[in-house]
């Protein structure tokens, strides 16, 4: 019994235990929902954590394995890494955060599986724990490489190309089928150490293998898959330790993380598999290269002919892109925006599902920034619009722009639903050079009769935009 709880209430404790569970539970599931918009992601976060202290804070009156001590000291240690975390990551790492915690998750339901495999090696298992403990140790071994593997590839410890050999697949596919047909040995002969040694050691090799082809920039995909999986292994290691909370909680995350990655995919137009195993970027122009069509010529700018078109427009449409992150031009953005506005300009903002590099990147980075939410306007809803549109600015955007997407069926992002900004009246694109996106690819809307390009980093160029309208 735990010393901690009154006898008075001891027989209380197992029902209030599952009713405070269930509790945090439905937080989750309220959180969840919430963070599904940006007027109400930051009371949903809160709502999910108020649900997960709860998981924790009941947890601790459910099991007395360790002393309250070390939870303590746990806990606190845990708290100061992860408020150090928050207030110090920058929002363009938050994809490499991610996939630390991911790591973790994983790692964490691996070493839980493995503890309870150790600790009742003296009992007989039940087939459906066995069960769980190898799909969590599997999974969770998995993760933990895989993730790692991600974090070092955006990170840039190792290389963000894709690293393929000739028979990769058949090689990550053998060693799949091996580990399936070792895991299946498991259920059956527990007592065989050697299984959950082969079983550990090939999942943690086939993490690593699995992600090294993927290219830097689909990692965003994988981590969401990743994270998925993490949610997967929690949910076995709650069926591990019948805990309900993990059970639950893990099965959300591991439906969110799907949700999410089919999203995405379907957002890029590219099948999952394309991303997993297509090794996307191995052609594409390295940095610094430039796939420029060097017949064509492009019509500069300066901030004095664009505080001329925007002040004298009747609307404007920001679309913004991954140079808009990079560049951190969010807050001068929108100092552009609210000037324009007080000259009567209609001002909106065109959001691509996948421009940046996570989901919800463009809308994170404005919201920063303050833009009013009103403002913000999906990609089915802003396409409709352009038509109508004076000028738009592509700031740092680039293949969420393409028309190769629409009409060039030769091209890898032929399909992508993308913003159809070249059917504005003027597009001013706001970039450094010629050079491509994320895909690698040439943008036939830089030499459009309609299309001008503003040089320069995107901060500098608005800051010099901001000073031209204000002297107009
Ligand atoms: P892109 O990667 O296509 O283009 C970014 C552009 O920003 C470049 O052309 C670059 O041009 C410009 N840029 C970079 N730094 C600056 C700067 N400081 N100032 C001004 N411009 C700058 O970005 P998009 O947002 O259009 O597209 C996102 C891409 O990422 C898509 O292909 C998408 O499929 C992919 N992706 C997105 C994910 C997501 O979840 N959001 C996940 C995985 C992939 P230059 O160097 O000339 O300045």
């Amino acid at each position: 019994m735990n010393p901690l709880v009154p006898e008075a209430i001891a027989d209380y404790l197992p029902n209030a235990i599952q009713l405070a569970y269930l509790l945090a539970a439905v937080l989750f599931i309220l959180g969840l929902k919430r963070l599904s918009s940006p007027a109400t992601a930051r009371s949903g976060n809160m709502l999910a954590s108020i649900g997960m202290f709860i998981g924790v804070v009941v947890t601790l009156f459910d099991r007395d394995i360790i002393s309250f001590e070390f939870i303590i000291a746990g806990i606190f240690i845990g708290a100061i890494i992860g408020a150090f975390l928050a207030r110090k990551v920058q929002m363009t790492s938050m994809p490499e955060l991610v996939s630390l915690f991911n790591g973790f998750g994983g790692a964490a339901s691996a070493l839980v599986a493995s503890g309870e495999y150790f600790r009742l090696a003296t009992e007989p298992f039940g087939g459906h724990e066995l069960g769980a403990m190898v799909i969590s140790l599997f999974i969770g071994s998995l993760t933990f490489t895989g993730s790692m593997i991600a974090f070092g590839k955006l990170k840039g410890i190792i290389g963000g190309s894709p690293m393929v050999y000739p028979g990769y697949k058949v090689v990550n596919t053998t060693l799949l089928i091996i580990l399936l047909v070792f895991a299946v040995l498991f259920v059956v002969d527990a007592d065989n150490r050697t299984f959950y040694l082969v079983i550990t050691g090939l999942a943690l090799m086939l993490g690593i293998l699995l992600v090294l082809p993927i290219g830097g920039a689909d990692m965003p995909v994988v981590i969401s898959l990743l994270n998925s999986l993490t949610g997967l292994a929690a949910s076995a290691t709650g069926f591990v330790l019948n805990n309900n909370l993990l059970i639950i909680s893990g099965t959300l995350v591991g439906s969110a993380g799907l949700i999410l990655t089919m999203i995405m995919c379907k957002a890029m137009n590219r099948p999952l598999a394309n991303v997993l195993f297509g090794a996307f970027g191995t052609e594409a122009a390295g940095p610094g290269g430039t796939t420029a069509d060097m017949g064509k010529t492009v019509k500069e700018v300066t901030a004095e002919d664009l505080s001329v078109m925007t002040t004298y427009a009747k609307r404007v449409v920001i679309v913004p892109g991954y140079g808009l992150a990079v560049a951190q031009a969010q807050h001068v953005i929108r100092e552009v925006a609210d000037f324009l506005e007080s000259k009567g300009v209609d001002i909106r903002y065109g959001i691509h599902p996948v421009a940046g590099r996570m989901p919800g990147h463009m809308n994170v980075l404005l919201a920063e920034a303050n833009v009013p939410y009103p403002q913000l306007f999906d990609m089915d809803d802003i396409n409709k619009e352009f038509e109508k549109t004076d000028v738009v600015l592509v700031i740092g955007a680039n293949d969420v722009v393409n028309p190769d997407a629409r009409t060039n069926s030769n091209s890898p992002i032929y399909g992508m639903p993308i913003l159809n900004v070249d059917e504005a009246k003027s597009v001013v694109i706001l970039k450094r050079s010629l050079n491509p996106g994320f895909a690698g690819i040439d943008n036939q809307l830089f030499y459009g009769e309609n299309s001008y390009i503003f040089f320069g980093d995107a901060k500098k160029s608005l800051e010099t935009l901001i000073q031209a309208l204000k002297e107009l």
